[in-house]
């Protein structure tokens, strides 16, 4: 569908136009829902477009797939590829089957996304691939963590969910790399605006989708990014000959199928748009609520990248274009923390994140109750807030309310 990669054009340019040439049939500019499950051949095998049936290609699903690929290549760098899931786990799913087998190991980050966490603990796990949560802000920690030989793949999340933990993406690539393994990035939380895993040498970026790209809490879907040239660590070769994890991920996206359908594809291109003006006021908003988060006497600490006590301020800034709109703070007691979640009213109880309203949540109860027990337990005082872009007096004010 597309014939212009835009990878010179700015970040927003981008956004708008990569994959998205209007329709050549109707000169329609937005790219249609194409709501279909397989496509007239002229011919056997005379395949239009390359399209034969929905689950092996979709056109609304691959104007997504390079636009969300333009998006995470670096400016004027080669395109990587993408490619869009059912859900951000179906992505990882198929990432950790392309480039993992039994025996493998694989370092992830000991405040990962709980979701994640499970999947390569009990799913991997069961199916032999061994794992080391390890504080990814402590390189010798990561380095003492690495098998030869076995290691794989390093994971990273930064900011993390719900501590908002900054850890050095260049640093850990080239860790990574002299070990053989892959890194990967799950950029949800920074998102492609904010930073680019690609351009300091992460692989491979994952995305829930679901989160900031699609923004407005309305679809789930996630992504998998290829940086252009990475081949599988350890001679690994995929079911159907690829050595390169882009042919292996493809090959798997069609083999498994977990694939993003038309409607979710369309939301989240439509979402894509918009992702930086939204990311602009999303922190705007947290700057400021965590500026007073961190003046009211009932709050022991904030947790936000963007304020100068945060221990991962100035590395936030040397590899981010901003620090997002996470804010996490901590009240001194899981009591406290209930009562505050229970008596805002902007910010409305709820799991998930990065969409236009605010939310908040108990990570101990909610998003990160299947940790609970495990390395990844979080404090029990502790309160996460996705902030929205509505007004931000009104934000604070709400929690001023909540607090006191
Ligand atoms: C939500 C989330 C995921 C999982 O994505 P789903 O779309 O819910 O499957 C992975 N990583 C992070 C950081 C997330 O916030």
């Amino acid at each position: 569908m597309t014939t212009n990669d835009w990878t010179d054009a700015g970040f927003s340019t981008r956004s708008i136009h990569a994959g998205q040439d209007p329709d050549p049939t109707t000169g329609a500019v937005v790219p249609p829902v194409f709501l279909t499950s397989t496509y007239k051949q002229d011919g056997v095998g005379g395949l239009r477009g390359g399209y034969e049936y929905s689950r092996s290609g979709n056109p609304t699903r691959a104007a997504l797939e390079t636009a969300l690929a333009a998006a995470e290549t670096p400016r004027g760098g080669t395109p990587a590829r993408g490619f869009a899931f059912a859900s951000g786990l179906a992505a990882e799913d198929t990432l950790m089957r392309a480039v993992l087998r039994p025996g493998d190991h694989v370092i992830l980050p000991d405040d990962a996304y709980g979701g994640s966490y499970r999947l390569v603990a009990r799913v991997f796990g069961a199916w032999g691939v061994e794992h080391t949560p390890v504080d990814l802000t402590d390189l010798d920690a990561v380095a003492a963590a690495v098998r030869p030989g076995s290691t794989r793949l390093v994971w990273v999340e930064t900011p993390t969910n719900p501590l908002l933990g900054i850890s050095d993406i260049a640093a850990l690539a080239s860790l990574a790399h002299d070990a053989g393994a892959l890194l990967l990035v799950d950029n949800t939380f920074a998102t492609p605006y904010l930073q680019t895993p690609l351009a300091l040498g992460a692989d491979v970026v994952v995305h829930s989708t679901t989160k900031y790209v699609g923004g407005h809490s309305d679809v789930v879907g996630g992504a998998l990014v290829v940086a252009d040239g990475v081949t599988i660590p350890g001679g690994l070769v995929s079911p159907d000959g690829a050595t390169d994890v882009a042919s292996a991920v493809a090959f798997l996206q069609n083999a498994s199928g977990a694939v993003a359908d038309p409607f979710a594809s369309w939301l989240t291109l439509r979402g894509l748009k918009t992702l930086a003006v939204r990311m602009e006021r999303h922190q705007a908003n947290a700057l400021a609520v965590a500026r007073f988060l961190e003046s009211h006497p009932r709050v022991t600490r904030v947790l936000y990248p963007g304020l100068s006590s945060h221990p991962g301020h100035e590395l936030a800034a040397k590899q981010m274009r901003g620090f997002g709109g996470m804010v996490s703070f901590q009240v001194g007691s899981e009591a406290k923390a209930l009562d505050v979640v229970d008596r805002t009213h902007v910010f409305t109880l709820a799991e998930s994140l990065g969409g236009v309203e605010s939310l908040i949540e108990h990570p101990g109860r909610m998003t990160h109750a299947s940790v609970a027990g495990s390395a990844l337990e979080v404090p029990a005082d502790l309160v996460r807030l996705s902030v929205g872009i509505e007004d931000a007096e009104d934000l604070v004010a709400d929690l001023e309310r909540a607090l006191d």
